[in-house]
C-alpha cells in the first residue's frame, strides 16, 4: 500500500471528521499518502481529490458533519458510474479505500471488491447503528444525546403544559435511537419498529393516567415504526389518533436533522479515532472486503456482506424497563 484513499458517503454522522483524521495520521505515520475524496461516489466519479497530510486533518477531531462532505449518488449505482470510479481510483494510483458510511455506502464497497476487485475497508459511520459487527457506529452515541438534549426540553414544557407530547427520532428502519432515548429519557411508551404497538392499549393507559391526576407524557416514535394496520407511525397522525381517542390535547415534534449535527460526544471520537486505525491497519495487512467495529471494547473485523445484513435489535428488556418506570 502506497497510496490510500478516503471518503464519507450516505448521512453524515458525528464523528466521521476524528475517523478520517485518524485514517489520514495513522496512513501518514506509516509512509502511505492518503488521497481525500470529495463528496462520497459523486467525488470518485467526478475525480474531486486532494492530497491529505498530517496538518490538513488539524482541528476537525471535535468537529460535527465530515470535512470531506458526502453525498448520495445514483450514477454509482450504475455500470458506467462505477467503470468512472474505477478508472478515477487507477488513475490516481490509489490502491486502497476507507469507506466511512451506512449500509448503502458498503453495499458499494461490495460492488468495488467482488465486481472491479479493488481493496476496501468499511468503518461503520451511522446514527442509524444498524450495521453488524459492531456495538456501535460513529455518530449514534452523539445522536442519542442530542436528542435527549432536546427531550429533555419538551419535558419541561410537557410538565408545565399538562400535555402529551409525541416526538419522532431518526433511525430509518431500526429502532435504535427510538429504545435508547426513550429509556434515557424517562418516556412513557415508544413505538419501535420491531416490536408490534398496541394502540388501543396505550390509549387505555393514557385515560387511567389520567383519571389518577397524571396529565403528561412523553412517547417516542422511530421513523421506521408502523402502526398495526400497517401505515408508518408518523408522529402527527399519532398525535391526532390520541386526541380522537382520549379527548385530550397533544402536540407533536419532529426532531429532524438536529439529530445528525454538533459536537461529536467523547465516545463517538474514541471510537472514530480507533476504527480509523484499525481500518489502515487492515489495509496495510492485505485484507480486503472487511469492516471494522468494536464488540464489548474489543476491535472487531467483519465481512461488509455481513455487516449489511439485517441486525437484531434486543428490545424486550429494554421496553419492559420503560414500562415499569413508566
Ligand atoms: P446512512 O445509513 O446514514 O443513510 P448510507 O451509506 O446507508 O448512510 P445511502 O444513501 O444508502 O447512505 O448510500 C450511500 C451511497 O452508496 C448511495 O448514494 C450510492 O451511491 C451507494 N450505494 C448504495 N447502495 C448501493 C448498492 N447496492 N450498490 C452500489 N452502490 C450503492
Amino acid at each position: 500500500m502506497k497510496r490510500i484513499g478516503v471518503l464519507t458517503s450516505g448521512g453524515d454522522a458525528p464523528g466521521m471528521n476524528a475517523a478520517i483524521r485518524s485514517v489520514v495520521r495513522y496512513a501518514v505515520h506509516n509512509k502511505i499518502e492518503v488521497i481525500g475524496i470529495f463528496r462520497g461516489y459523486a467525488g470518485l466519479i467526478n475525480e474531486e481529490l486532494k492530497e491529505l497530510n498530517h496538518r490538513s486533518v488539524s482541528n476537525i477531531i471535535n468537529r460535527g458533519g465530515t470535512m470531506l462532505k458526502t453525498a448520495r449518488c445514483d450514477e454509482f449505482l450504475t455500470e458506467e458510474g462505477q467503470r468512472r470510479a474505477v478508472q478515477a481510483i487507477k488513475k490516481n494510483k490509489i490502491d486502497g479505500l476507507v469507506l466511512i458510511g451506512g449500509d448503502g455506502t458498503y453495499r458499494g464497497g461490495i460492488e468495488l471488491v467482488k465486481k472491479w476487485h479493488l481493496s476496501c475497508i468499511g468503518i461503520p459511520g451511522t446514527i442509524d447503528n444498524d450495521l453488524n459487527g459492531t456495538d456501535s457506529a460513529i455518530g449514534c452515541d452523539t445522536a442519542v444525546n442530542t436528542a435527549l438534549e432536546a427531550i429533555d426540553k419538551i419535558r419541561d414544557t410537557s410538565t408545565s403544559m399538562e400535555r402529551i407530547f409525541v416526538i419522532e427520532v431518526m433511525g430509518r428502519e431500526y429502532g435504535f435511537i427510538a429504545l435508547q432515548v426513550a429509556l434515557g429519557g424517562g418516556a412513557e411508551e415508544v413505538l419501535l419498529p420491531e416490536k408490534k404497538f398496541d394502540f388501543p392499549r396505550m390509549c387505555d393507559e393514557i385515560v387511567e393516567g389520567n383519571i389518577r391526576g397524571k396529565v403528561s407524557w412523553i412517547i417516542i416514535v422511530a421513523e421506521g415504526a408502523h402502526l398495526p394496520d400497517g401505515q408508518i407511525a408518523k408522529a402527527q397522525d399519532i398525535a391526532k389518533k390520541i386526541t380522537e381517542m382520549t379527548g385530550l390535547e397533544t402536540r407533536e415534534v419532529v426532531l429532524g436533522h438536529i439529530q445528525r449535527g454538533g459536537i461529536p460526544t467523547a465516545r463517538d471520537r474514541i471510537l472514530a479515532t480507533r476504527l480509523g486505525a484499525a481500518a489502515v491497519e487492515l489495509l496495510m495487512n492485505g485484507q480486503n472486503g472487511k469492516a471494522v467495529g468494536v464488540i464489548s471494547d474489543d476491535i472487531n473485523v467483519v465481512d461488509l456482506e455481513f455487516a449489511v445484513t439485517k441486525k437484531e435489535l434486543k428490545v424486550d428488556n429494554f421496553y419492559r424497563l420503560i414500562k415499569i418506570l413508566t
